[in-house]
């Protein structure tokens, strides 16, 4: 498994982590799935605002609540934390399948923090996903790594090629076979 990317995505990534310092940024990755080589490759990144805020922290704490049974430390804030706004999700859903696409991924920010999912993030990933994460120190992007569920709900490191950009628009997902 293996996520293609351009150079340019990369740097557009890194930008936008810093911007958001420090808060984390996010974004979806929109691309293709290539069932043969179980490779993914991105075509469009859509960079999001963090739309994490107190009405999510409190309905993450309820739904936590009514998982387990018991409160969790409500000490989230967008330093630590970031949402997707489901508009947003929608929106990149529908412009997706109308270009023949889908979404791939996520990318978010880590903001004083390593380039490896939190806890958090581990509960709220999707297999399958590419899930890109930016360090950002003191508001420069220090490091960017990409992970993937195993099929026991861990993180791996999943390897990234970068390609050239008509590469990564070119590849269709049957000429492969
Ligand atoms: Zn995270």
């Amino acid at each position: 498994m293996a996520l293609n990317l351009t150079q340019e995505h990369i740097d557009r990534m890194k930008a936008h982590g810093e911007r958001a310092y420090p808060h984390e940024g996010c974004g979806l990755l929109v691309g293709r799935f290539d069932a043969v080589t179980n490779e993914k490759t991105l075509v469009n990144l859509v960079l999001l605002e963090n739309a994490w805020t107190d009405d999510v922290a409190a309905d993450l704490a309820a739904a936590d609540l009514a998982t387990h049974g018991q409160e969790t430390t409500p000490v989230m804030t967008k330093a630590r934390r970031y949402w997707i706004d489901p508009q947003d999700l929608f929106e990149t859903q529908r412009q997706a399948r109308q270009d023949g696409l889908a979404i791939i991924g996520v990318y978010h920010s880590h903001p004083d923090a390593e380039a490896v999912p939190s806890g958090c993030d581990r509960d709220l990933a999707w297999p399958s996903y590419a899930y890109i994460i930016v360090s950002v120190r003191h508001s420069i992007a220090a490091d960017l790594q990409n992970w993937q569920l195993d099929d026991n709900h861990q993180f791996q490191p999943e390897p990234m090629n970068i390609v050239p950009a008509s590469a990564a628009k070119d590849r269709m997902p049957l000429l492969s076979s």
